[in-house]
């Protein structure tokens, strides 16, 4: 045999295939203990773990038999090579495979990559059989050395390199660079390493270097945001789980918990909480997967198959939940249903589970019913006006209409003052009052818009009040706290009552406490600035918040608002009375105005007038009224 066209085979320790196994072996097991979507790119995924598993015991076994050196065992040695060199290539097909599913490639073109690499591993396969068997590649020699005339092996895996290469490029136009550039990278590193054994005629590394790119998979693809304490994944990770379940058919019951103290960024659950909320979600229910959708609300959702008795299981929970909440007394609501065909298939349970528990008072558990998803349907109507409407920013949208409570002065013993209070009139759902869109307006940015409409309705209003010979004070106007961030709210405001050529000072806004340090500052600013051209301020809803003295006083208020239920204390009994004077005459002796919300009767008028008050407001006068309605309060002016 000429020794000289002969590449003799290379150096091997199973120490790279044995660590291949243990990080296939852990990789499994991180996956099946914390949650991972179920996508169709995992599934290729886990395909490629096993097959690298497989791969790598089949090189120690083919190693350990070639070592034995009896010729008995020559024909498995070839098999298991053909088999290890095959389940390689394949991984290769499924690197390439698996390319073009996660970059959402098009359908066609997915489909000729994958019959393209198909007939690629099928010719690889086929000729190294062949070379096998005619003696042309790999052999045993009658002393027992292994041989081979042709390194078909490197031939191929060059060729599907490339080919993935190609791929990653060509896709990469569909995915974040940065993340097509680290695959690239991850790919030379894995080709440096195979290559690089060959002048050291080394072969204990080949497996191994098929491993380099299932991490990068693992990292970018499969791992959830996972929260280590809870054992919770996030929106997302619902949304793949919906979808998953809904092509499948597969029923799922949830249950959902609002904290709403915990809600938004940086505040974190205690963690006697999260100690009963581990041991709720493992304990009780097969399969379940907890997601945290803020830091206040958990759902967790709990495949029915699994969990024929659910209904004991959640009495159980609902008992232990009631225990519980002697010890923590935090206001919460529960939300507990089935999976819904309409919100499955739009996957909107985030929204739809979020707009149940708005709808809910504090501490109650509620069972999703119909009403629910026509509350819902409504919501996201209204939604989508409300979008609309932001995005046209039309200052006349005639959808937005300003309605007016007037305010009973007691200075001037007339009604010279009033609030200017939004609805909304869409033509499919009809009118809309505030409670059921300010907090989506807020929630969707889109408060600040509307604002804008009802400050330029509510000043043409006071142009033409004014020109018809109208007295009119000022008009208060609600202000959300969340606009004050806006850059331009300043500019706003002053455009809106210049362009309609009213001065300042016939405009207030009201402002509601806020708790936040930053949003303290910010106000003081946005505050002060206003001020300078004559528009007052109302801090709205006094009593109803946490009422921080200190922090009230530094901002330049004029006029305090009592909130309704102030005017309700006072009329239980004659200490809550007491009280109530108290602050008013505080705020009085301070140079604040004091006005009373929701003065109902007679009654409280009078105690309301004995409580130091500057301005009445309530139905006692008037309901809120379309602004136009106004003219029928105002005096005449002179
Ligand atoms: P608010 O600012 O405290 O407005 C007073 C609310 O109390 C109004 O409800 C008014 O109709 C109601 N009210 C007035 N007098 C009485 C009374 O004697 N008894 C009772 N039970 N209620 C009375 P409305 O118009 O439904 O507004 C609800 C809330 O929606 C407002 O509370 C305010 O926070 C918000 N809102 C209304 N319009 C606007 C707006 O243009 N912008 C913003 N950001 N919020 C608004
Ligand atoms: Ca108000
Ligand atoms: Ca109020």
């Amino acid at each position: 045999m000429d020794q000289t066209a002969l590449i003799g085979i290379d150096n091997y320790s199973p120490v790279g295939d044995v660590a291949v196994i243990a990080m296939c072996a852990s990789i499994f097991i991180m996956l099946l203990t914390s949650y991972v979507s179920r996508t169709r790119s995992f599934h290729i995924f886990m395909g490629i773990v096993a097959l690298l598993a497989l791969a790598a015991m089949a090189n120690i076994f083919y190693h350990a038999l070639l070592d034995i050196g009896n010729p008995d065992y020559y024909s498995l040695v070839y098999v298991l090579r053909v088999l290890y060199q095959a389940m390689l290539f394949n991984i290769l097909f499924l690197f390439a495979l698996y390319a073009t599913v996660v970059s959402g490639l098009e359908h066609r073109k997915a489909r000729y990559v994958a019959i393209g690499a198909t007939v690629l591993l099928i010719v690889i396969v086929v000729l190294d059989i062949i070379f096998a068997a005619t003696g042309i590649g790999f052999q045993i020699t009658e002393d027992g050395r292994v041989v081979s005339r042709t390194n078909l092996f490197i031939i191929g895996y060059l060729i599907f390199v490339v080919l993935i290469v190609v791929l990653v490029r060509r896709v990469g136009e569909l995915l974040y660079k940065n993340v097509v550039y680290g695959f690239l990278g991850i790919i030379a590193v894995a080709v440096v390493v195979r290559l690089g054994q060959l002048p050291l005629h080394e072969s204990s590394l080949t497996t191994m270097s098929f491993v380099f790119p299932v991490v990068a998979m693992l990292y970018v693809m499969h791992s959830n945001p996972y929260n280590m304490s809870l054992g919770t994944v996030d929106k997302r990770a619902l949304e793949d789980t919906v979808a998953t379940m809904y092509e499948r058919h597969e029923s799922f019951i949830f249950m959902s918990l609002h904290l709403p103290d915990y809600d938004g960024e940086g505040r974190e659950l205690p963690e006697e909480i999260k100690a009963l909320v581990r041991q709720f979600s493992a304990e009780d229910f097969r399969g379940c997967i907890l997601f945290q959708l803020d830091n206040g609300h958990l759902l967790m959702v709990v495949p029915l198959k699994h969990n024929p008795d659910f209904e004991n299981r959640i009495a159980g929970i609902l008992a232990h939940f009631d225990e519980q909440y002697e010890r923590f007394k935090l206001p919460y609501t529960i939300v507990i249903g089935k999976d819904i065909d309409e919100i499955s298939e739009k996957n909107e349970y985030v929204s739809f589970i979020t707009s149940v528990h708005r709808s809910m008072p504090a501490n109650t558990v509620r069972r999703v019913g119909p009403d629910d998803i026509v509350r819902f349907n409504r919501e996201e109507h209204i939604l989508q006006e409300l979008a609309d409407i932001c995005n046209k920013r039309d200052l006349e949208d005639p959808r937005v209409l300003a309605y007016c409570q007037p305010v009973f002065n007691l200075q001037t013993g007339q009604f010279d003052t009033a609030e200017a209070l939004m609805r909304l009139q869409l033509d499919s759902v009809g009118m809309v009052l505030p409670d059921q869109f300010i907090p989506m307006a807020e929630n969707h940015g889109y408060i600040h818009v509307l604002t804008e409409i009802i400050l330029n309705k509510t000043c043409g209003e006071i142009r033409r009040l004014s020109s018809e010979g109208f007295h009119i004070s000022r008009v208060s106007v609600n202000v959300s706290v969340l606009e004050l961030k806006e850059e331009s709210f300043c500019s706003d405001i002053s455009r809106i009552i210049e362009s309609n050529g009213v001065s300042g000072d016939h405009i207030a806004l009201e402002l509601t406490e806020s708790r936040s340090e930053a949003d303290f500052m910010i106000m003081k600013e946005k505050i002060d600035e206003l001020r300078r051209q004559g528009v007052q301020f109302y801090l709205d809803d006094f009593g109803t918040g946490y009422s921080n003295m200190e922090r009230i006083m530094e901002l330049p208020f004029d006029t305090i608002k009592f909130d309704r239920s102030l005017v309700i204390a006072s009329r239980a009994d004659e200490r809550s009375e007491r009280i109530v004077e108290n602050l008013a005459q505080m705020f009085r002796d301070m140079d604040y105005s004091v006005l009373y919300e929701g003065v109902e009767d007679g009654a409280d008028e009078k105690r309301c007038c004995m409580m130091y008050a500057s301005y009445l407001q309530g139905y006692k006068y008037s309901r809120p009224v379309p602004i136009e309605q106004l003219r029928g309060f105002l005096p005449k002016a002179g």
